[in-house]
């Protein structure tokens, strides 16, 4: 290792009492989604520490992006920083959003409580230890390596866990992920220090809705009932649909295993008379159903087409109206995302996996998240193919209990980033 990256790497050894003082002061912002709380306080915030450090920054609300209000504004923040030449742009995303706390909490989940080289508190993993790590890699560089070619820039936007639409969805559309700008992106997502995430398989959300005829409940012939023409859809899904998914398996290197093959998860199901409030102490009414409805999570691989996934559910619905009397359904598309995968050999990939070579040893793992992640946005709308999740932290810590982040993996995953960006930029 020469020396300017001995330098680089002690630097980020002398300011181990700096990360672990903004880790904790990025949790004591408790920016629980839903709603969307303390977007700008959060914001103004990391403008204030990246201002310090030199950086430009521009603060950027998502107005009319669902969940946007005067009582929850959507507030993101974009950083830049160029160097003396022209030359590559690297951009860091970071979420600021976290999810609710849940029980059983053995600490204060936003005190950023330190024990023992951890730091506990919701959004410590997931991911505002990713986000301080970043920080730090970012300005050891720049302190290290003033004169590099190319720029920087480091966004922290809002919403990820509830689809990323006033965040990195607005960003893209508005042009901050164009591939003409930005070279490759880095999210520091809790995959592990030593794993570096391509991409993710796909999903499509539908609902599926069957039909029936009102009826008193003591005469149901009378009728024709909604739910047991569901109970059909779903014996179909039973018998046929999920054995076949369970055989359609991927090169696809995704964690956990078992998400390996295609999945489908039924989100909901209601059908006949609505829920009464609770504490509602009277009776239901004797009613055959005249509708019933599905919400349905299927998540596919690289190798299925969405159009013939779509197919494969539409003809077990139309098989059930050919041979079943009076069924009658309607399927109505939610949400879809192709799924994607960063080529393993790109620049971006080559260096992070030299760089955890050099710092820790050991050949990464190249893996693909089971759901989706800010990446999607990128691809979708920036049209940006070189990004992947690169960050510290364990994912199975993400949203739990007593969610916590280890310093030293904080430490190691910055000088992984920071060595990255040496390569990239000189
Ligand atoms: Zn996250």
């Amino acid at each position: 290792m020469n020396i300017k990256s001995e330098n680089l790497l002690n630097e980020i050894e002398k300011r181990k009492d700096d990360l672990i003082d903004l880790t904790q002061k990025l949790i004591r912002i408790p920016t629980l989604n839903p709603p969307g709380n303390n977007y700008l306080e959060i914001c103004e915030f990391l403008k204030q520490r990246m201002e310090k450090s030199r950086f430009e920054t521009k603060l950027i609300r998502a107005y009319d992006t669902p969940g946007d209000s005067n009582k929850y504004p959507r507030w993101n923040l974009v950083c830049f920083k160029d160097g003396i030449n022209k030359g590559n742009t690297i951009h860091f995303n970071g979420h600021t959003d976290v999810v609710e706390t849940g029980n059983y909490w053995s600490v204060d989940p936003f005190e950023g409580k330190y024990i023992d080289g951890l730091i506990y508190g919701r959004g410590a993993c997931d991911m505002k230890g990713g986000i301080a790590a970043s920080i730090i890699a970012v300005e050891c560089f720049v302190a290290v390596s003033p004169n590099y070619s190319g720029r920087i820039e480091l966004s922290f936007t809002a919403d990820e866990e509830t689809g990323g639409y006033g965040g990195v969805a607005f960003l893209a559309n508005e042009g901050y992920f164009s591939p003409d700008r930005i070279s490759s992106v880095i999210i520091p997502e809790p995959l592990n220090k030593d794993r570096i995430c391509l991409g993710h398989r796909g999903v499509w959300w539908a609902e599926i809705e069957t039909f029936g005829k009102i009826a008193h409940g003591s005469m149901p012939f009378l009728g024709d009932s909604a739910i047991r023409h569901m109970g059909a859809v779903l014996k179909e899904f039973e018998e046929k649909l999920y054995p076949k998914l369970k055989t359609i398996k991927t090169n696809m290197p995704v964690v956990p295993e078992g998400a390996k093959s295609s999945t489908m998860n039924i989100n909901s199901i209601h059908g006949g008379e609505a829920e009464q409030e609770k504490g509602f102490s009277g009776y239901p009414a004797p009613v055959v159903a005249d509708n019933c409805k599905i919400v349905i999570d299927r998540r596919f691989l690289i190798e299925e087409e969405i159009q013939k996934v779509k197919k494969d559910i539409d003809d077990i619905l139309k098989n059930l109206e050919n041979k079943r009397e009076n069924f009658s359904y309607k399927i109505t598309d939610l949400h879809e995302v192709i799924p994607t995968m960063t080529d393993k050999n790109s620049r971006l990939v080559s260096e992070l996996t030299s760089s955890i070579k050099e710092i820790l040893g050991v050949n990464p793992d190249y893996v693909i998240s089971p759901g989706t992640y800010d990446q999607k946005h990128i691809e979708r709308i920036g049209k940006l193919k070189n990004c992947v999740a690169y960050g510290p932290g364990i994912l199975d810590l993400a949203h739990q209990p007593d969610e916590y982040i280890s310093v030293n993996d904080m430490l190691d995953s910055a000088k992984v980033m920071a060595l990255s960006l040496e390569k990239m930029l000189i």
